[in-house]
């Protein structure tokens, strides 16, 4: 049994059973058997489906909201927008199975066509940090293509994924098109990987296990997404907008606690206005509101686990080059406040993903140096750019190696946008238009018209 412990006060909310392996291979037996008539569903029909399990979710968000604050310590302003998310991405593929198009292509003697044909059952594998929004960007769109779904959550998170699994039924999914199998990394996504009728793995994680998981999919000449670290820059120029850079720079990598693929856990600053902007920093990062999760007021909350609380705390020896701290709760619960370091180039915090509320301010000189310095980095998953002069803001834009970057803001995960990493932050795209791409498989048809 997994014992689900709330983060915020480390009780216990409640134990899931994991799943065995031949519980594993049932299931994907009966999702195998399930794509037969799931892609065969008419595509107007699949769309209502979609559509209802979109509004069955949207009539949850209070439930599921609830259900992260308790399990994974997210603020619950965070968990509303992340159940919401799980309702927008259903209702946004809800309009792909009407709109699979394939292609007409001239040729002589003929019709040649192209369908897009589902890849099959696919497997997702979901981390701990969005139990939510990474479950639902992986199966809305497989949904859509006509593929059916075996997912695992998070050993540690599993709670809302169980959740969604039951509301789908209950907004008419059929049974066995997706299931929610609980379960070790080990045991489960292992599995995922290594049976034949697991036509795709969807991976969200870490970049070690997913590099694992990509050489057994190799094995079966099986396709694979994956989303992985990041350690992202947010890069900002002497002639941007300090105050607005400053104070919101804490957000863009202290949300969820840091425990976010996209945060921006380097500041890269122009070396001429470094000690200006440090002055800012300091008010906007004492200023993040850190503590009980459920509170609507609260900015950040606790770290999701003991493990990750030790991994985030080794990041911080005594002798660590702390600039300023912000606060955070005492006693039970795994709180770390939000930390500010002036690491070099060649420190540990400054190179590895921390996935904590750590974050490192370096200088450059210029817009040169800006965009060596943030693809210095074995990731490129995300990214900010702050300055006044739209042509260096694109140049800089077009030369930092990262999948999703975005100028005088932090924002990066739209549901209708493509969403990934370059480097070792992982490989294809999910969310927007392309993401059906992975769910299916280009077939090509000629018809002869000759007699
Ligand atoms: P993790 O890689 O340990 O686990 C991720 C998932 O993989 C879990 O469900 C786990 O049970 C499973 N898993 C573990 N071993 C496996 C195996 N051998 N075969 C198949 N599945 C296995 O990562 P984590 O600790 O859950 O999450 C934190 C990491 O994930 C961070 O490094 C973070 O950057 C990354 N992450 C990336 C993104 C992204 O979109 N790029 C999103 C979230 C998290």
């Amino acid at each position: 049994m997994f014992s689900i412990i709330n983060p915020a006060n480390e009780e216990v909310v409640t134990t899931v059973a994991p799943s065995s392996l031949e519980e594993v291979d049932e299931a994907i037996a009966r999702s195998n058997e399930a794509l037969a008539s799931w892609r065969d569903v008419a595509p107007g029909d699949r769309a209502n489906m979609l559509r209802r399990f979109s509004d069955v979710v949207r009539d949850h968000v209070e439930e599921l909201a609830q259900l992260e604050v308790l399990n994974a310590g997210h603020t619950i302003g965070n968990a509303r927008w992340e159940a919401n998310n799980v309702a927008n991405v259903l209702a946004y593929y809800s309009g792909a199975p009407e709109r699979l198009f394939g292609r007409q292509i001239p040729v002589a003697g003929g019709i040649d066509v192209t369908f897009k044909e589902p890849v099959g059952v696919v497997g997702i594998i979901v981390p701990w940090n969005f139990p939510m929004p990474i479950a639902g960007w992986g199966f809305a769109p497989a949904l859509a293509a006509g593929c059916t779904v075996v997912m695992k959550p998070a050993e540690i998170t599993p709670l809302t994924a169980i959740r969604l699994g039951e509301l789908a039924l209950e907004a008419g999914i059929p049974e066995h098109v997706l299931t929610v199998l609980p379960g070790k990394g080990s045991v489960v996504g292992q599995r995922f990987v290594d049976h034949p009728d697991v036509r795709k793995v969807v991976f969200t994680g870490s970049t070690s296990v997913g590099s694992t998981v990509m050489a057994g999919c190799a094995a079966h000449v099986k396709a694979v997404t994956l989303e992985l670290g990041g350690k992202s820059a947010n890069i900002i120029f002497a002639d941007a907008d300090l105050d607005k850079a400053a104070a919101t720079a804490p957000y863009g990598v202290f949300d969820n606690a840091g425990q976010d693929c996209c945060a921006r856990s380097r500041i890269l600053v122009q070396r001429s206005v470094y000690e200006k902007f440090m002055e800012l920093l300091e008010p906007a990062v004492k200023g993040v509101v850190v503590g009980d999760p459920s509170d609507e007021r609260t900015e950040m909350g606790p770290l999701v686990s003991r493990g990750q609380f030790d991994t985030v705390r080794s990041f911080l020896p005594d002798d660590a080059p702390i600039a300023f701290q912000g606060s955070c709760p005492t006693g039970p619960g795994y709180w770390l406040p939000p930390t500010v370091l002036t690491a070099t180039e060649q420190d540990r915090a400054y190179r590895e993903e921390i996935f904590g509320p750590v974050v490192v301010v370096a200088p450059f000189e210029d817009e040169a140096d800006a965009i060596r310095m943030a693809n210095d980095s074995e990731y490129g998953l995300s990214g900010s750019i702050w300055s006044r002069d739209v042509g260096r803001a694109i140049r800089v834009a077009r030369g930092v190696e990262s999948g999703n970057l975005s100028v005088n803001s932090h924002s990066s995960v739209r549901y209708w946008t493509p969403f990934g990493g370059f480097k070792k932050s992982g490989l294809g795209r999910e969310l927007g238009p392309d993401a059906l791409d992975a769910f299916t498989e280009t077939k090509n048809v000629f018809i002869s018209t000759e007699n």
